[in-house]
């Protein structure tokens, strides 16, 4: 039988619903309406675009920022870390960096699954920039184990803890550098905010998934714990600063400039770079109903990249990135057969409401959470992702 089968059918985006703005539609999780018909996403980036203005005055913070780091920085190797992937956005961060005369250490984490493409755009680009390059390989019997025990839970993002693994890189790399900021690159202005409901994680969510559904031990794997934070931020003091905010990132230009300057390559479709997103849209969309692209291109659509018409007709077409050979492939990697497939696709779905998890704690702690998003330590828009969406 063909793993992929029963999963053709796409759910149409009808009218009713979808704000008359962008593209989003209220039928997603935390997605609501206005009098207009605009809805809290449109609303949330005409804030942050308020808060993180692309005119003199957001420049001039970009630049005491980066002075700040550059002074926190004197005496050691690095200002600052910044996390890589190969793709679009991490590579332009870079270059922004690097620009503004910052120093930093690039930190890689590869999970097994970087596309040749992705792998040769970062050989370019730390070359071009001569940037010095640190990679956090993940043991792939547990990457994999790791992948499979989300499956299992059934919860909607099963790269989580890949996501982890970039957490733990950057945060472990910095604190033994001795590195003070962490550089992200995050853009609210390109890829919006994903549903709270759709990719939650956090230490106690993962270590109650690998406690019930791992099926091998773990010698390798390094989870994020509160306590993680508490003494990276705290103790550590290493902070955050989502440049992105402060820059402009959206349009062909960007893409343009990399290519003449590092022969960059396009990985040729969205989320290409890594070749477990085919898998990852797959199961999301065909067992949840979730489609990872509407964010994307509802936040392109209010930044005027793409025609709302445009975005509204490709939502109705199954991802490319989808096709049944990198799917196929990715569950031959993954280890699963087609009848586990088809089980795990029928399996009642999960959020991260149905597990134990930090989040009430973090409620309860929401007035600190702004704070400290609004002083550099923690991304800007983690209050208004975790309370808001
Ligand atoms: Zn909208």
């Amino acid at each position: 039988m063909n793993p992929s089968s029963r999963d053709d059918a796409m759910t149409p985006v009808t009218e009713p619903g979808i704000c008359s703005r962008c593209i989003m539609n209220d039928a997603v999780s935390g997605v609501f309406l206005d009098g207009n018909g605009v809805c809290n996403h449109c609303h949330l980036h005409d804030k942050l675009d308020r808060l993180f203005p692309l005119d003199e005055t957001g420049h001039a913070r970009l630049l005491k920022i980066v002075e700040r780091i550059k002074r926190e920085g004197r005496g050691r190797t690095y200002d600052c870390i910044v996390g890589i992937s190969g793709g679009r956005d991490t590579c332009y961060c870079l270059y922004k960096c690097k620009e503004l005369g910052l120093r930093p250490l690039a930190v890689h984490f590869d999970n097994g699954w970087d596309s040749e493409i992705a792998k040769t755009n970062l050989r370019n680009v730390l070359e071009g920039l001569d940037v010095d390059l640190h990679t956090v390989v993940a043991d792939w019997e547990e990457s994999r184990e790791l992948t499979n025990c989300t499956i299992r839970a059934s919860l909607p993002y099963i790269d989580m803890t890949d996501d982890v693994g970039i957490v733990s890189a950057l945060y472990r790399t910095a604190a033994r550098e001795g590195v003070r900021w962490i550089i992200h690159s995050h853009s609210f202005r390109s890829e919006g905010i994903n549903p709270l409901r759709w990719n939650y994680m956090d230490g106690r969510l993962v270590r109650h998934i690998i406690r019930k559904f791992c099926r091998i031990p773990l010698r390798f794997f390094e989870n994020v714990e509160l306590r993680h934070f508490f003494w990276w931020v705290f103790v550590k003091r290493i902070k955050t600063f989502t440049m992105t905010n402060y820059y402009d990132d959206v349009g062909e230009e960007i893409d343009e400039l990399l290519k003449s300057r590092f022969g960059w390559q396009d990985t040729g479709g969205w989320h290409f770079d890594n070749e477990i997103f085919g898998l990852v849209c797959r199961y999301s969309r065909v067992k949840f109903g979730i489609d990872w692209r509407l964010c994307e291109l509802a936040a392109w659509v209010r930044t005027g990249v793409m025609a709302r018409d445009e975005a509204l007709r490709r939502m109705t077409e199954v991802p490319a990135i989808e096709s049944d050979e990198v799917v196929n492939y990715a569950l031959k990697k993954q280890g699963i057969s087609a009848e586990e497939w088809q089980e795990v696709l029928a399996a009642e779905p999960k959020y991260y409401t149905d597990y134990p998890t930090y989040y009430p704690v973090l409620k309860l702690l929401s007035p600190l959470i702004w704070l400290l998003g609004r002083l550099q330590v923690l991304p800007a828009h983690t209050y208004e992702k975790f309370f808001k969406t």
